[in-house]
């Protein structure tokens, strides 16, 4: 049977390993890092549990099918819970709790905008129409050519490609807290509301329809269940081991060497960062120019904070988004002028909340996000300086004192990104999802100019986001299926 080596072991790679090893592929995975899971590992200090990267488990129905496909269950791994509330949104002078049900939320909406929930519920029918067509017709499809987009149900809807979820959120709200709300979701694509298509508000059906998730024990859960699924498949794993060389012999994959050690293999699949795979390759075997990469608009990079309170905290939820600054300032500084945000908006999540398991009795697990974009300077001292900026704010915004309660904080940024994932300028989230770089104008699956090397993860199809990395790995592996088990031409 054919040897296949996986670069890298994030959702994306664990999830082509486990459909490889299915097919009956002999599989091994290479990761540079000590511990499995990539951008989505665990940390573990004095008693308290944090997730590094992910901590919104959205698209359930995603998680299902894929563990489905393998005649599992979610409920085999791990234990969800749906939160209610959701979230809740800080905002200057007010606050807005999102619940878990469309009743709950029209209820809150109404409370902002009278007439408000009619829109609401008209504007999640639509974009429940698209998530089905999304998640069904679209993103099962490899990115290979144009045509891939074309279906009865897109050329209905052509013009919500050329029209930005913030124009369609302006035409039907005037508030610029609902506003806000509704543009939220759409970061996770990673691209500005004003740059992202409209058809992409099947995100806001994800948010309040399917509802946010809890797995017990947190979204390493995921990561242990999927590396225990590609163990059961007879995956191959190897970690600490950096893959330094693709070697190519006519024209065609032949090893790589991780470590100085080299391992021969019919197949490679790098689920690394996009760029970083491609640089381990000669430069006659790269596809993209540096020109190219750096052209492209990145989703951002973060700066994180991982804080051990010895207390438990007041009015705050699992989740937590503190909008009371201006929303389009940050962005410009992201997207526009990228620089660190003169008044950032933040993240803030307490898993702890509703789920004990998370930090010891007594005791909160805090984690922090700033998004920043990718490529800025990164100092001890900058750290520091937004540290104290969000730590002021949260205790306004919450109305306690907590910078007293804290035992530890560990931290994130730019240059963590590149040291530990080799990611392009540090960025957190891969790739943003624009109309022009959807789908066919990704970067691609497999290489055009080697014969079976392929790539996988967030900087190709479909996209950033736990889901879109389960299904990258599915994409992936499907390519190789049939060129490998069918004997379908390569290019
Ligand atoms: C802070 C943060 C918060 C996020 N929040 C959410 C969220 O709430 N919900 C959500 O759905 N998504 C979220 N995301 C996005 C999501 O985590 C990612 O899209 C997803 O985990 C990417 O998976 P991947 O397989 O593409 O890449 P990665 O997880 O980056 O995996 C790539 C792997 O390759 C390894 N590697 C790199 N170079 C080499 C080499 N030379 N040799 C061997 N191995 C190598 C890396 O160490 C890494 O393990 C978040 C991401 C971040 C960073």
């Amino acid at each position: 049977m054919k040897k296949v080596i996986v670069i890298g072991s994030g959702f994306s790679s664990l999830s082509a390993a486990c459909y490889l090893a299915k097919y009956g592929f002999e599989v091994s995975i290479f990761e540079k890092n000590t511990t499995v899971g990539g951008r989505a590992r665990q940390l573990v200090k004095q008693g308290f549990t944090f997730d590094i990267g992910p901590s919104w488990y959205w698209m359930p129905d995603i998680f299902e099918k894929f563990f489905a496909d393998f005649n599992k269950k979610t409920s085999d791994y791990y234990q969800l819970e749906k939160l209610d509330p959701a979230y809740k949104i800080f905002f200057e002078d007010d606050v807005l709790t999102i619940g878990d049900t469309m009743d709950k939320i029209c209820e809150e909406f109404e409370r902002i905008e009278e007439g408000s929930s009619v829109h609401l519920r008209r504007f999640i029918r639509k974009a429940q129409e698209n998530y089905d067509i999304a998640i069904n017709k679209i993103v099962l499809k490899p990115g290979l050519s144009p045509l891939e987009l074309v279906t009865k149900e897109t050329i209905l809807r052509v013009d919500q490609f050329f029209k930005s979820i913030s124009q369609e959120v302006r035409k039907r709200f005037k508030n610029p807290k609902l506003i806000s709300t509704l543009e939220f979701p759409v970061l996770f694509l990673g691209a500005k509301p004003s740059k992202t298509p409209s058809f992409y508000n099947f995100m806001n059906y994800a948010d309040f329809g399917l509802g946010t998730w809890h797995p017990k024990g947190g979204m390493y859960e995921i990561i242990k269940a999927m590396e225990k699924l590609a163990l059961e498949l007879g995956v191959t794993i190897h970690t600490d081991s950096p893959v330094e060389k693709i070697e190519v012999e006519n024209g065609k994959v032949k090893a790589i060497v991780a470590k100085g050690n080299r391992f021969e293999g019919d197949i490679v699949i790098s689920g690394a960062d996009y760029h970083h795979s491609e640089t381990l390759l000669d430069k006659k075997y790269r596809q993209y120019s540096e020109e190219y990469w750096d052209n492209k608009t990145y989703a951002p990079s973060s700066l994180l904070f991982y804080v051990g309170f010895t207390k438990k905290l007041q009015r705050v939820e699992h989740h937590n988004l503190f909008f009371d600054t201006s929303f389009d300032l940050h962005s410009a500084e992201i997207y526009d002028h990228p620089k660190w945000p003169s008044e950032p908006l933040f993240y803030a999540n307490f898993p702890s909340v509703s789920d004990t398991s998370m930090a010891p009795e007594g005791c909160e697990t805090g984690f922090f996000l700033i998004p920043i974009a990718p490529g800025l300077e990164d100092t001890p001292q900058l750290r520091q300086q937004y540290f104290d900026i969000i730590m002021d704010r949260f205790e306004l915004r919450t109305g306690q004192s907590v910078k007293n309660s804290i035992l530890f904080k560990e931290s994130f940024c730019v240059n963590d990104f590149v040291e530990q994932y080799n990611s392009y300028k540090g960025n957190a989230y891969g790739m943003a999802n624009t109309l022009t770089q959807t789908a066919f104008l990704r970067p691609n699956l497999k290489s055009k100019k080697v014969e079976n090397l392929y790539f996988t993860g967030q900087l190709t199809v479909p996209g950033p986001g736990v889901p879109p990395s389960l299904i990258s790995g599915k994409l992936v592996s499907e390519l190789t299926i049939k060129k490998n088990l069918h004997n379908e031409s390569h290019i």
